[in-house]
Parts: structure tokens; C-alpha cells; sequence
């Protein structure tokens, strides 16, 4: 059984990144063969210029640093470069004849995705997003796929199109499965729906410990708590909800919320002990960073085997689609006609 997901390589990963998806992933490893996709060729459906594709290179080795140090075991796992596989943009235009416009136009996430990055009109690019995503897991024929809260009607799409793809030529893909991490969608620092890299409100798995207490102190809390003697609300909170995931000391954390409640104590007590819970749990992870960091070309090795490796997976999932979808026998009936029309020519 195999899992596909990945990221796009626009900045390092974030903790909504890790309980979203990255924490699915280490868990299953034992269990599935996993692929983790580098997405560039996403990144380009906000950002074509020069500049983003210059950045590219730099952002995905970080990347692979955030996967090894969240704990994704590079013997094991087939971390593989998106644009270096040809086979994609293949597979990704016969999907799309399998999708219709007002399909995607209903998905929520383009719309936010058009907004977030300042456009006023959809680009076709962007519009299809969704589909080189299911392209993205129909390759290495994925059956389980672990993501966040926000692309989980991406892959209810790609169940969709797999299936098509199946009734009308035969069957070549299994129908995956989503899997949503047990945080469906962290919130930001800033109380804002999500920890988004864009949006200036995330920790970041590669904070050091004095940044992410930078960061806990700034945090949005209670805003009709004015002083600690006030009773405040724990529910939605986000450096309670952040307790709740990070703070593995649960009667510290049940005794700060029945203090919040109550007036008896301050927003920073909370927040101190908050950065306390974070930095323990991100202790690990930067221990691994700097193992792996130190080994020099080891991230570029990595991606390098991972690439290949996918390549060739690529390669025998074409050739069956090509096949049952009658493609290679269209060429291959041209080409043997004319190899013997060549040779009645040259006889
Ligand atoms: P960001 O949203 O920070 O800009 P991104 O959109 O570039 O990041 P994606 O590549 O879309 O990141 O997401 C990678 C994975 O992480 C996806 O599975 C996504 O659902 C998940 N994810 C991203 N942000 C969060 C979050 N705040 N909470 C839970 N999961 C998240
Ligand atoms: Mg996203």
C-alpha cells in the first residue's frame, strides 16, 4: 500500500504543516511506502516569475530538512522532485479532459488561494491546480492520502477522476483514500483561521527557542482580558488550543484553564509555559536538523535518488494508462505500417 502527499517548496514547514499532515506521515511510515512530493510546478499557479523558481532550489533542500527532522526516514521514503518527472505534465492533461470547469470553479479553496495571492482573475493554471494535484497522486498510484482540512476536497476530486479514468478505459488507479491529521487546521498566532506561511502568523519547525518565545509572548489570546484578575475564555483560544496540542503535561495544562476561567492568573504565565511545551516538543526535531544539516550533500542525495526512483514508478503507470486508454496502440499501428511501407520503398 502506498501514501503520496508533499508540499509546495515556498518556505520551511510550519507546526500547522506537522499536525496537519508531516505527523500522519512519520507515523505510517512502517506501515506504507510513502512518496512525498517536492510541488513545484504547483508554486508556479501563484507564483510564475524568475524570482520564485530562483528560490526553488534553496526552499526545497529546507524542506527536506523539515521531513528528516520531523522524523521521515530517508531510507525508506521516496522524497522526489515534482518538475523532474516528465510523466506528470503527461498524465495531468489527460486528467484533465476528465474534469469539468464548473467542477473546480466550486471548490472553495481556488477562491481563497486567487485571493491570498492578490489576483483579480483566475489564471487557467490555477484553475487546474486541482487536477495536477490528483495527477500528483495517481502516479505512484497512492492509496491513502494524508493532508490537511484544506485539501481534503482536492482528493474527494482525485477519487472522482480516478474513477472515470477506470469506468472508461479499464482499471489502471486505485481510488485513494484521504487521511486528515488529528489537527484538521492549526490556527495562526494571530487567532486567524490558519497557520499559513503567507499570512506572517506561523511557527516555524526550524525557530530556535528564543524566536518561538518571541512568538508565544505576541500571541492572540482573549482580547477582553485586560488584566489577569479578569475571567477569561479557554474555549477557541489559541494559546489554549496550542496548549492542548503541544503541552504534554495535562494536569499543568487543566490547571492553567481552570485558573484562565477564573481570574487567577496572567496571560503570561500561560504564554511562558506555552513556549516552555514548544520548545520541548521542537527539541527533538532540531536535534535531528542539525544531524542531517551536518552531513553535507546528503538533502541534494536524497532528492537526487528519490527522483529517480519516482521516474521509473512514473514511467510504468504511463505506459498502463497509454495502453488502456488505446494511445500507444493508435502509434503503435502508424509505426508498424509505416516500418513496412520504409521497407517496400527502399526494396
Ligand atoms: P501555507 O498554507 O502555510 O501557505 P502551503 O499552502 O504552501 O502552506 P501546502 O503545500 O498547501 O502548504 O500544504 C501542505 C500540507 O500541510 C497540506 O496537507 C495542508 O493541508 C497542510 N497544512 C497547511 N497548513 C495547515 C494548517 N494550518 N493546519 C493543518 N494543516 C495544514
Ligand atoms: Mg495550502
Amino acid at each position: 500500500m502506498r501514501i503520496l502527499t508533499g508540499d509546495r517548496p515556498t518556505g520551511r514547514l510550519h507546526l500547522g504543516h506537522y499536525v496537519g499532515s508531516l505527523k500522519n506521515r512519520v507515523r505510517l511510515q512502517d506501515s506504507y511506502e510513502c512518496f512525498f512530493i517536492i510541488a513545484d510546478l504547483h508554486m508556479l499557479t501563484t507564483r510564475p516569475e524568475k524570482e520564485a523558481v530562483a528560490a526553488i532550489t534553496s526552499n526545497a533542500r529546507e524542506m527536506v530538512l523539515d521531513y528528516l527532522a520531523a522524523g521521515i526516514d530517508p531510507q525508506r521514503s521516496v522524497i522526489y522532485l515534482q518538475s523532474a518527472v516528465p510523466e506528470i505534465y503527461e498524465l495531468n492533461l489527460f486528467l484533465e479532459m476528465l474534469v469539468t470547469v464548473p467542477r473546480l470553479q466550486r471548490l472553495p479553496s481556488l477562491k481563497d488561494m486567487a485571493r491570498n495571492a492578490n489576483l483579480s482573475e483566475m489564471p487557467f493554471g490555477l484553475l487546474g491546480y486541482p487536477v495536477l494535484q490528483s495527477a500528483d497522486i495517481l502516479l505512484p498510484r497512492a492509496h491513502l492520502v494524508p493532508v490537511g482540512k484544506d485539501n481534503e476536497a482536492h482528493v474527494e476530486l482525485t477519487r472522482e477522476i480516478a474513477r472515470r479514468f477506470n469506468n472508461l478505459y479499464g482499471e489502471v488507479f486505485p481510488v485513494p483514500d484521504v487521511l486528515i491529521g488529528d489537527v484538521p487546521t492549526l490556527v495562526g498566532t494571530d487567532g486567524g483561521a490558519k497557520m499559513s506561511k503567507s499570512l506572517n502568523n506561523a511557527i516555524y519547525l526550524s525557530d530556535d527557542a528564543r524566536t518561538v518565545e518571541k512568538k508565544v509572548r505576541g500571541m492572540y489570546t482573549d482580547p477582553k482580558r485586560i488584566s489577569a484578575d479578569v475571567p477569561g475564555t479557554v474555549e477557541g483560544n489559541p494559546v489554549f488550543v496550542y496548549h492542548d496540542i503541544f503541552n504534554a503535561d495535562t494536569e499543568q495544562v487543566n490547571d492553567l484553564k481552570q485558573r484562565y476561567r477564573t481570574g487567577t492568573v496572567g496571560d503570561v504565565e500561560v504564554k511562558e509555559k506555552l513556549a516552555l511545551a514548544i520548545n520541548t516538543f521542537l527539541d527533538p526535531l532540531r536535534e535531528r536538523r542539525e544531524h542531517f544539516a551536518t552531513q553535507k550533500g546528503l538533502v541534494d542525495l536524497v532528492i537526487h535518488e528519490g527522483t529517480m526512483r519516482m521516474r521509473d514508478e512514473a514511467r510504468e503507470t504511463l505506459v498502463a494508462a497509454r495502453r488502456a486508454m488505446g494511445l500507444s496502440g493508435v502509434w503503435n499501428s502508424i509505426r508498424r505500417k509505416a516500418e513496412e511501407a520504409g521497407k517496400r520503398r527502399d526494396a
